[in-house]
């Protein structure tokens, strides 16, 4: 279909937007689809609830709720599978994996963000399902895919993949690839900085992998200690952010000099924490330090985002990276070497169909990263 169209962004920034389906509670209310894409401009348009319906004329006096547009380099339409347009989960993956998974090869970092409101699909995007993979899952797949069929072409270049697996709580760092120890509080790790590799996490578990079923066992462990703690500690999961990074090195061996050289390149790919609590009004206390951490996260990745976007602050030069506000918080300071550079960034907006006030700061944050 028309719209899984590659439309570069321009430079390395690349922001789309993609709505879900009716849930079961949502279908029982009678919920109301408030958004539509147009398949050939890709603009993405939030309705007003209850456009013609008398009943809500009171709503729509308010100011606030208008008809708004926006529009992204793409937008996936996961509404309804009937439609000719329905994005699937491999239309995504062919869209931004499979040319992110090129850059990679040819020695760059990448990084692929799922933002959204808890319930909008991030996950789903993310890592999928048994049934429906999702961009985590395909991206390894094809990464061993291609390093395979590689291997029979180009005997001289050697692969090598590790995995890390890891979350931000509260900015604090959680290895997601240690078990989680029962009746224990977790266990936070500490995030150092070298002059060579810039901002790290210390002693974060960094496993190799030779293949898929392997790359695959490590991701669902360390989503199962994702949830074992969360459960434990009230659904952290969707006030975390769990980042996935696969790390692929590529040695190069001259048969006629005998020399070797390396590329080495990250695949970042982050599932964030649900963007609702970044305006919860009623939280006190820890909860209020731990939303306004969410807050800080998002906002500052927004920033750093929209900085990379603008061409006058990427722009490779002496002063220009110090105004991308990496060090604000901790999500961003320790993804800064797979941020701006060479390196290609994507963030994903993942709506639901029928929320009006958070679709639309969902769909105002992807705008201001563009
Ligand atoms: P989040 O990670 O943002 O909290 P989830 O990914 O868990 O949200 O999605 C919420 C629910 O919606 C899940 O039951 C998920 O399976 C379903 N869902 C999300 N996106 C889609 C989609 N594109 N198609 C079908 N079901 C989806």
């Amino acid at each position: 279909p028309p719209h899984m169209m590659r439309v570069d962004g321009g430079g390395n920034v690349r922001v789309v937007v993609r709505v879900r389906a009716f849930l079961p509670r949502e279908i029982e209310r009678r919920a109301e689809c408030l958004i539509s894409m147009d398949p050939i401009t890709q603009m993405t348009t939030l309705h007003v609830p209850g456009d013609g319906d008398p009943a809500n004329s009171r709503a729509k006096s308010r100011k606030v709720i208008e008809e708004k547009s926006f529009t992204f380099d793409s937008s996936f339409w996961s509404h309804n599978l009937k439609d000719r347009h329905y994005a699937h989960q491999e239309d995504v993956y062919n869209s931004l994996g499979e040319d992110f998974l090129d850059h990679n090869f040819e020695g760059y970092h990448t990084c692929i963000f799922a933002y959204g409101q808890t319930g909008s699909g991030k996950s789903y995007t993310m890592m999928g399902t048994h049934e429906q993979p999702g961009l985590i899952p395909r991206t390894c797949e094809d990464l061993f895919q291609r390093i395979e069929a590689a291997q029979n072409e180009t005997p001289n270049i050697s692969y090598h993949v590790r995995v890390s697996y890891f979350e931000v709580y509260n900015e604090h760092v959680r290895d997601l690839l240690v078990p989680v120890v029962p009746n224990q509080p977790p266990y936070y790790l500490k995030i150092r900085e070298s002059p060579v590799e810039g901002p790290y996490v210390k002693d974060l578990t960094e496993v190799p992998v030779r293949n898929f079923r392997e790359i695959l066992r490590y991701m669902q462990a360390g989503d199962a200690s994702r949830t074992t703690a969360s459960t434990k500690m009230n659904d952290t999961s969707s006030r975390s952010h769990a980042v996935f990074t696969i790390m692929l090195k590529q040695i190069h061996h001259d048969m006629e000099t005998d020399e070797t050289t390396e590329r080495s390149s990250r695949i970042r790919l982050v599932d964030l924490a649900g963007s609702e609590r970044a305006k919860s009004t009623e939280a006190t206390g820890a909860r209020l330090r731990e939303g306004s951490n969410i807050n800080k996260s998002l906002t500052t990745l927004g920033r750093v985002i929209a900085a990379l976007a603008d061409p006058k602050t990427s722009r490779p030069g002496k002063r220009s990276r110090d105004i991308v506000p990496y060090r604000d918080s901790i999500l961003t300071w320790l993804l800064k070497d797979s941020l701006g550079g060479n390196s290609k960034t994507a963030m994903i907006a993942c709506i639901a169909p029928s929320d009006y006030e958070e679709t639309l700061s969902t769909l105002r944050y992807a705008d201001q990263a563009k």
